[in-house]
């Protein structure tokens, strides 16, 4: 049973962590565009030059290259069970390029799984997060604090927010991420693909979501 997934979540909504899970289980790669793309500017096929043009100058790659791209990528033979695909489609375009190919292929995309964190919790999740300069070690200043706040327990090292973390730019990321996904979601909800799981809660719970899902179908 071929497993053709697509993990949809917002930014801190535990996507990688989940990705990673399925990998394990299903034995099908986790396609991330940003790899892929990194990876085809650095072996330099002619799509990946193409790519690196509008990259090196700061531009959006263009759809068809990154659907070229993601092509490439699924003719290879380690997608013979399935894939997951990360951060694609991220447009509608995207979206009809890659149904109209895997119809071609007949093997469309199985199930389309949304990962839903509300905001406020994001935020609270997020801008919680505290790094150890020195060694690196994470911490959450509710969920995991170090035991004199300001200092990692391990090293004594000073612990500081990633400017991702800031709360100012959580809110931005997610209203970017949430302005972007939506037609996209509505696009697999009208075909049917779409089912939305909760990203609250223990790892493990949320991974049986999943694969229930995906086994169900
Ligand atoms: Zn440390």
């Amino acid at each position: 049973m071929r497993q053709n997934l697509i993990l949809l979540g917002p930014p801190g909504a535990g996507k990688g962590t989940q990705a990673k899970m399925l990998v394990d289980k299903y034995a099908i790669p986790q396609i991330s565009t940003g790899d892929i793309l990194r990876e085809a500017v650095k072996s330099g096929t002619p799509l990946g030059i193409e790519a690196n043009s509008h990259m090196s100058r700061g531009a959006l790659v263009p759809d068809e290259v990154v659907i070229g791209i993601v092509k490439e990528r699924l003719k290879r033979g380690d997608c013979g069970k399935g894939y997951i695909l990360d951060g694609f489609p991220r447009t509608i375009a995207q979206a009809d390029a890659l149904f109209s190919y895997l119809n071609e292929c007949g093997c469309p995309i199985t199930e389309v799984i949304d990962i839903k964190v509300p905001k406020d919790h994001l935020v609270i999740r997020l801008s919680g997060r505290r790094v150890c300069r020195s060694c690196g070690a994470g911490y959450h200043i509710e969920f995991n604090p170090s035991k004199d706040g300001g200092r990692c327990d391990r090293c004594g090292g000073e612990l500081f927010q990633r400017d991702d973390d800031r709360e100012d730019v959580v809110i931005k990321r997610f209203e970017t991420y949430e302005a972007q996904t939506t037609p996209l979601s509505e696009y697999y909800k009208k075909k049917g693909q779409l089912t939305t799981i909760s990203g609250i809660g223990d790892v493990e719970a949320i991974f049986d979501d999943i694969c229930k899902i995906v086994d169900e179908r």
